[in-house]
């Protein structure tokens, strides 16, 4: 009884200066606050911290250690392990932060931590700007450019995370530092690759590059007969690519709901009009599609034509690793594996990571994956609960028929919340003992450990 009324006083005293909203369980907005993208993901915070700005975020992470909460930081709430929220603690919740100033001659944008790479793009695209982003709109700027940032752009641009100039942040003790080459630049390097460890990321500086408006991109899709050849052709293709252009391959289902299996290519390519017709040309010539979307496409629009296949709210669980090549019987294994789907939205899908992402030094970010190759995700999505084991077991033994194809390197922002303890050496790599010695620096107390977790080592 006393602890209760001792956190409600101190509710009473955060509520005096707090420009944003507070919300408790029993409050209107509650519940739609505390989901996250996954719906799987079912945690009730003991409050919810709807911050209007840094102020208020400095003083909900005060107000947490005062109370010994634990600290759930939501950005865009994306992340598939349900990292955003915490059961009876504190959720600092980004969602009422989205501003976004865009500097077209300085060719750089400023954007709040609650932003999604939507509304990031509808702004720099203004002035036909854009940086790489997620490749679904709805993502949050946040979690995906704190852990990589992969997307259309890395091939000319690099990761998200690789555009990042400074970052506004709200430390364990409360305190707000810029973090920059200049400024905390150890805190700088930490922050491009180990997620949310080391505060809470109020703004985000970025560098902007001219992009579009149009670009070329779309989708070709073929018969899951022919899934074999089509995987063997996406190898060729990717074995030479202009850093311009970006194939992803999918082993996907008929977004119909007719459950047709499809092999798929994603494409992108961001230079001129006329080089992208070229470019795409050999795609678009191979084999005998069933769809093909790939021609001029706004840039925005590209970043939004997959977003019907992520709905809000489903259901997902993720494995996911750095496949270094496409042997044959990894294209059998990854074949077999997706024939025995049992889902109608699950997905293989094969990041193709080329360019200029993988000619960034392995320890010149906290982000250590820089070699050539392909980000594996088993993504298993579905609707029906009553489903939830079929779908969760068959993502984790396809998973594991594919292992043996696999670096021992793991994306941190596609790790579920059943990994074990390798998974963090594993998406960390040559970087960790670093990121375990700032982190010591800035976060001794681990008060921000609901992320994918680098324990404090001086
Ligand atoms: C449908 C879908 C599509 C995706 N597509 C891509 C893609 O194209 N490329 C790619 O690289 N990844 C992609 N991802 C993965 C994505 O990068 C991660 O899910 C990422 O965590 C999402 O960031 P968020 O802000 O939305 O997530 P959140 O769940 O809000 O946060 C993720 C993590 O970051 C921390 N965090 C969030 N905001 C802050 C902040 N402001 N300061 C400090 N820490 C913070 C959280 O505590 C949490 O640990 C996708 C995910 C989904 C579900």
């Amino acid at each position: 009884m006393d602890v209760i009324a001792g956190i409600d006083s101190g509710i009473d005293r955060l509520a005096g200066a707090f420009a944003g909203t507070l919300l408790r369980p029993t409050d209107p907005g509650y519940d739609a606050a505390r989901r996250v993208h996954n719906g799987l993901i079912d945690k009730r915070p003991r409050l919810i911290a709807r911050c209007a700005g840094t102020a208020d975020v400095a003083d909900a992470v005060r107000f947490a250690r005062d109370e010994g909460l634990e600290i759930a930081i939501k950005g865009g709430g994306h992340n598939v392990a349900g990292r955003a929220t915490v059961e009876d603690g504190l959720m600092i919740d980004l969602s009422g932060m989205r501003g976004v100033h865009v500097d077209p001659r300085a060719r750089t944008a400023r954007a709040q931590g609650g932003l999604t790479w939507a509304g990031f793009n509808r702004e720099t695209q203004l002035h036909g700007l854009a940086t790489t982003g997620g490749a679904v709109s709805s993502t949050g700027i946040a979690g995906l450019t704190l852990g990589g940032g992969i997307g259309w752009l890395m091939g000319r641009h690099g990761l998200a995370l690789d555009n990042l100039v400074s970052a506004e942040v709200v430390l364990a003790d409360g305190r707000v530092v810029t973090a920059s080459e200049t400024e905390h630049p150890d805190l700088f390097w930490a922050l491009r690759g180990g997620g949310g460890n080391f505060g809470v990321v109020t703004s985000f500086g970025y560098r902007l590059h001219p992009v579009g408006p149009m670009v070329t991109g779309g989708l070709i899709a073929h018969p899951f007969a022919a899934a074999r050849d089509v995987l063997r052709h996406f190898r060729d293709v990717t074995a030479d690519l202009p850093d311009e252009m970006i194939v992803f391959a999918g082993l996907i289902h008929a977004p119909d709901g007719s459950g047709e299996k499809l092999c798929a290519f994603v494409v992108a390519h961001c230079g001129t009009l006329a080089e992208g017709a070229a470019a795409v040309a050999p795609l678009k010539a191979f084999g005998a599609p069933v769809v093909d979307t790939v021609g001029p496409i706004s840039y925005c629009a590209l970043n939004t034509m997959l977003d019907g296949a992520y709905p809000a709210g489903a259901l997902n669980h993720w494995k996911s690793s750095f496949l270094p090549g496409l042997p044959d019987e990894a294209i059998a294994a990854l074949i077999d594996g997706f024939a025995r789907c049992p889902t109608p939205m699950g997905q293989i899908l094969l990041e193709h990571m080329h360019g200029a992402v993988t000619r960034v030094a392995p320890t010149a970010t906290a982000f250590p994956h820089r070699a050539p190759g392909y980000d594996l995700l088993v993504l298993a999505e579905w609707m029906d609960p009553a489903t939830s084991p079929a779908c969760i077991a068959w993502a984790r033994e396809t998973y594991a028929t594919l292992l043996r194809f696999a670096s021992p390197s793991r994306y941190v922002n596609y790790l579920d919340a059943d990994e074990e303890d390798g998974a963090i050496a594993a998406a960390f790599g040559t970087n960790l003992r670093r990121l375990q010695q700032v982190k010591a620096a800035y976060d001794p107390e681990n008060l921000f450990h609901l992320n994918q977790n680098i324990r404090p080592v001086a």
